[in-house]
């Protein structure tokens, strides 16, 4: 136990002096996947409360997978544009068809985030129905994490990190360095879990809702981008023991209000499909009585795997997208 704790801690200094420019990643995926509990009807309410700190802290398990395991990196986004201007509307929405016109190759390559929604939430019925709780956890902070990122513009897009636009760094200024800055000003109440009929259209109109807020991403920080001086872009901050080049606080605001609320808005449509598919699953799952579960800890050989993970995740075995291992 202590060792695990100790694992812990020093996975916590690690990120915080080497990957704290991260994405909706550290920051936002655990505030995201921790407000989502509370979302839940009193069934389900207790458990989730009872096993928060897991949910939260493993908010951020697939992001370190991207690096140990072969096939995960694509399972975060889909580069819609590459599919053609109207692909938001055209695209088939259930993977057999989609692979039918695509083939599972190019699907792969361009990324697979709302088929995946659709499959982790499956998974998760099934362990509701198998009362399995190592699976229920995992999958549910899981599930989390692939929904908040579902929710983000850029990953909707092949210019994922401006790239493509001169606007190298957006990614993490979008999705990490605003909500990091602003995240005490969100009103993020949104209201009970509710049961989605169809799960695969759901991911569809979150990564539509998403994909359709693209353009502004990337518009009004061009348009801020040339009203103002390098200087006055970016400043430097204390990170840990390093000092860090990031964009600045009043350029960041202005970007805040540019954008009226969106980062906001889409991190409240995250904690509400989260809770509302949480739901579904149990729901699907046969509505298993949770207190049956409360009184059991991870066993030896779960955090085990756990740790495990956290390695891989440190040696990086797999390259992943840029932006994951950029300067902002
Ligand atoms: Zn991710």
């Amino acid at each position: 136990m202590k060792l695990f704790q100790i694992l812990l801690l020093t996975t916590f200094l690690f990120w915080s002096n080497n990957d704290c420019k991260a994405r909706w990643g550290f920051f936002g995926h655990q505030r995201i996947n921790r407000i989502a509990v509370f979302t839940l009807p009193i069934e389900m309410l207790p458990f989730y409360k009872k096993n928060i700190q897991y949910i939260t802290e493993n908010a951020v398990n697939p992001d370190r997978r991207r690096y140990a395991v072969k096939n995960e990196a694509p399972r975060h986004y889909i580069d819609l544009d590459v599919y053609g201007d109207s692909a938001v509307y055209e695209m088939p929405r259930y993977w057999n068809e989609a692979v039918e016109l695509y083939t599972e190759d190019t699907l792969q390559a361009y990324g697979i985030v709302p088929w995946h929604i659709v499959s982790v939430k499956n998974w998760l019925t099934k362990a509701f129905e198998n009362r399995d709780l190592d699976a229920i956890l995992r999958l549910s902070a899981d599930l989390g994490h692939y929904i908040g990122d579902a929710n983000v513009p850029l990953h909707t897009t092949e210019n994922y990190n401006g790239q493509l636009t001169g606007q190298y760094g957006i990614h993490g200024f979008w999705e990490s360095r605003l909500p990091e800055l602003f995240f005490d000003e969100y009103d993020l109440f949104t209201g009970g879990a509710e049961y989605v009929g169809n799960v695969q259209i759901r991911a569809w109109d979150a990564v539509t809702t998403a994909h359709l807020a693209l353009d502004s991403v990337l518009t009004f920080e061009k348009e801020l981008s040339q009203q103002r001086s390098e200087d006055k872009k970016y400043s430097f901050e204390e990170r840990g023991a390093t000092v860090q080049q990031v964009y600045s606080r009043e350029y960041s605001r202005a970007y805040h209000t540019m954008l009226d609320g969106m980062v906001e808005r889409q991190m409240k449509a995250s904690i509400k499909m989260i809770g509302d598919l949480w739901y579904t699953a149990w729901v699907d799952g046969g509505q298993p009585d949770l207190s049956l579960l409360m009184d059991r800890d991870l066993t030896d050989d779960e955090k085990a795997q756990l740790e495990k993970e956290i390695e891989e995740w440190k040696t990086r075995k797999y390259k992943s997208r840029e932006h994951e291992s950029g300067s902002l």
